[in-house]
């Protein structure tokens, strides 16, 4: 048993925070909540004393790229080092995402299966991961790991993260299949360029046919994954959409097709803007990936903004890989900066990304019956979220009840 107290309780879910709250945690849950005048202290539990903290739930990134290292295709695709050294490099960042407060962390491509179940066993320290694997795509999407030279990249075939070329509906099928075959938590595609695609590829441009949309979510539903796809605007967003995937990545010109939005309430699709990635473009991109970012800004920020009008949950995701890893708090700041309150901001990480990756019941609030997954922080990040950037406000780091940083005590 352990019990933290004192705290100023943010729990995930809106609500306003309590002042000098109880949490008792037994092994790997949270047993009860409360403060000194309703619950009394298991006498054999260790205290830990965090007056003056606040407690929030464990952070989740609904999309990063932990395996990445620069958009370079050097550093992406793992040629300018032995892979055994790139293998450890990664696992120093999985460290360095928990302990600056991440618990949980989608990854959006790129990271083998093996990642996720090395942190289960505990053979290295790390969030809870959820892996797709690679990002699927037709021939000549933004899923095919080909240069402008046309050389592929000569790290595949890799059994452990599979190319995600594919094409056809039985193409679509087959390679779904293969992903969760190879480990795929989570299925992940593209429909549309992006900011760092190749020029010629922009952010509305489509590079799937429809029955292959249909039939690549159809198969991942049967197969009880969800899916989330990156779309960012034009014909590739609405079709992803109306297909029903779980959750639109980017997004950045809902904005042009407002009706999307109720059909994303409907269907209960969330909304990963990922701000991070497009100020890392907006200044350091290529030119088009320049260019790109800067004229998807306002669109991007609107969306958002219709999004929340509409009752649509959008959840944070850094999209990091290709500039920093460890701040991936940097995208609670965006969307405070995008419109969202702090408090929206904080859920967007926590209870709402939750539920956008399908563990809701289980992380994303404090609350008793779930996973002990706690974070306490120095300040109160309500009256200023970018406390939280890099970890730096972070001194107290619990995963399923166990503690992974304690600089308190
Ligand atoms: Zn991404």
């Amino acid at each position: 048993m352990k019990v933290i107290k004192g705290v100023k309780l943010i729990d995930g879910t809106g609500g306003e925070p309590i002042n000098d709250a109880i949490i008792v945690i037994n092994a790997d849950r949270i047993e009860a909540i409360g403060t000194t005048s309703n619950i009394s202290i298991p006498h054999n539990a260790k205290i830990i004393n965090a007056s003056g903290m606040s407690l929030l739930p464990g952070l989740i990134d609904c999309h990063d790229h932990l395996a990445y290292f620069g958009y370079d295709i050097a550093g992406r695709w793992g040629l300018d080092e032995r892979r055994s050294t790139r293998y450890m490099r990664i696992a120093s960042v999985l460290d360095q995402t928990l302990v600056s407060g991440y618990t949980t962390v989608r990854d959006a491509g790129g990271l083998d299966a093996g990642f996720r179940d090395a942190i289960d066993q505990k053979l290295i320290s790390g969030p809870r991961l959820q892996v797709s694997l690679s990002i699927i795509s037709p021939t000549g999407g933004v899923g095919e790991e080909t240069s402008i030279s046309g050389y592929e990249n000569p790290n595949f075939p890799d059994p452990s993260v599979p190319s995600g070329v594919a094409n056809g509906v039985e193409g679509m099928r087959k390679k779904v299949r293969e992903m969760v075959h190879a480990g795929a938590d989570v299925i992940k595609f593209a429909t549309t360029g992006g900011a760092s695609s190749k020029a010629g590829l922009g952010p509305k441009d489509m590079v799937i046919g429809l029955d292959e949309i249909n039939a690549l979510v159809d198969e991942a539903h049967h197969l009880g994954k969800r899916v989330m796809c990156h779309a960012l605007g034009g014909p590739g967003l609405k079709h992803a959409i109306e297909a029903g995937v779980d959750s639109i990545e980017h997004g950045a010109y809902l904005d042009e097709d407002p009706d999307l939005l109720e059909i994303m309430l409907q269907k209960d699709i969330f909304f990963t803007p990922t701000f991070s990635v497009y100020t890392f473009h907006e200044k350091f991109g290529t030119p088009h990936g320049k260019e790109r970012a800067l004229d998807m800004k306002e669109h991007h920020i609107r969306s958002v903004q219709m999004a929340l009008e509409a009752g649509v949950k959008v959840v944070a995701g850094t999209d990091a890989g290709g500039w920093i890893h460890g701040n991936n708090a940097q995208e609670i700041t965006c969307l405070t900066n995008a419109g969202m309150s702090p408090s929206q901001a904080i859920m967007a990480a926590t209870k709402n990304a939750a539920e956008c990756i399908g563990l809701g019941k289980e992380i994303g609030t404090i609350e008793a019956g779930k996973k002990a997954d706690l974070i306490l922080v120095e300040g109160n990040p309500i009256d200023d979220v970018s406390i939280l950037e890099k970890g730096a406000s972070v001194k107290f780091v619990m995963k399923d009840g166990q503690i992974y940083l304690d600089s308190i005590s």
